[in-house]
């Protein structure tokens, strides 16, 4: 019911008949058990003013006439950089204890995408995204074949340990610890992990064009070398001029067998449904109903914006020509 309010109230320039605002740009930190009580004031305010940092970045682009690829990019890049989220710096662990990350961006115009998986050593895995879109035949690199693209590209690399924080290093170690006693069968679903925290950016420039990107560390304590939705273009991530653009986060695995983003995208297409039905349709009905969770931003070729969540937070906000707005929990 919580999220339908918040649909309701986000969606309601739309339903009032008002033109959305373009451009727009919209963010998310991920989604997850994010409740008031595991979040001190301390904490939460700088969550806060990352996001708002990302968001006035990303839009001061579109207000100057940046495309909304750039403008996706540079908000991507500055949630890469801050420890809070589990993409970039501060990203989780793998079972074997080191990082791999993936990220994905599409431009709505040509639907042109790229997109990198399971790297190590790419300081800002969005912008190899960007690159294996620019200046490769390709639309995913993984691995070490992502690196050593990355190294040719001239973009910033880093050791893998540059993405450890003390606080996933501690959660990974206890992670480590309870599937010790439970005989390693702890998921990593389990309520204290499941702070998913991937980051994303959809956004609408002055020429009506789309884009979407998203980036994360994954799962913490996925298995060695496993690949979630955030760089699986249709699953984590997807743009089309013609309908929407939808960065997604939660349990990759279930937005995978669903291609969420492209799902919602078709939802519009073939379905006729306004935005925010096509996500209550997926997200909610669709994606809980198999047994996922998780959340995901999107906004429409209108520039109407969507913000919705299965879970009890979200990290997320907006900013265009009539406001900004950053938000954490499910009652805001
Ligand atoms: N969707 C990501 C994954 O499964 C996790 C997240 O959203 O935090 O890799």
């Amino acid at each position: 019911m919580k999220h339908l309010i918040f649909c309701i109230l986000i969606c309601a320039s739309a339903a009032y008949g008002q033109k959305p605002p373009v451009p727009a740009i919209v963010i998310h930190g991920g989604a997850g058990t994010i409740e008031r009580s595991n979040l001190s004031p301390e904490a939460e305010a700088e969550i806060r003013a990352v996001l708002q940092r990302a968001l006035d970045t990303g839009y001061s682009i579109l207000e100057n006439g940046g495309n909304a690829t750039d403008a996706v990019m540079a908000a991507i890049t500055i949630l890469e950089d801050a420890p809070q989220f589990n993409a970039g710096k501060g990203a989780v662990m793998n079972d074997a204890g080191t990082h791999e990350l993936d990220a994905s961006i599409m431009e709505g115009l040509n639907l042109n995408a790229g997109a990198v998986a399971g790297s190590s050593i790419i300081k800002n895995p969005i912008l190899a995204a960007h690159e294996v879109m620019l200046r490769s035949p390709h639309v995913l690199l993984a691995g070490k074949g992502a690196d050593q693209f990355a190294r040719q590209q001239k973009l910033s690399i880093v050791e893998n340990k540059y993405f450890t924080t003390e606080e996933v290093l501690a959660k990974w170690k206890k992670m480590k610890a309870q599937k010790q006693n439970t005989r390693g069968e702890a998921a990593p679903t389990e309520r204290e992990f499941a702070k998913f925290g991937t980051v994303g950016a959809v956004a609408i420039d002055k020429e009506g064009s789309l884009a979407a990107g998203t980036s994360t560390g994954g799962m913490m304590g996925k298995m060695y070398n496993r690949i979630g939705d955030s760089p699986i273009i249709g699953a984590g991530t997807y743009a089309d001029n013609n309908t929407c653009a939808v960065s997604c986060t939660g349990h990759g695995e279930y937005f995978m067998r669903l291609a969420v983003a492209k799902e919602i995208s078709d939802q519009i297409e073939f379905g006729k449904k306004p935005l925010a039905d096509a996500v209550t349709y997926t997200l909610v009905s669709r994606l809980v109903s198999m047994g996922g969770s998780g959340g995901l931003i999107a906004i429409d070729k209108h520039g109407n914006i969507v913000m919705d969540f299965t879970t009890p937070g979200m990290y997320r906000g907006y900013k265009h020509a009539k406001g900004t707005k950053t938000a954490v929990y499910a009652d805001e």
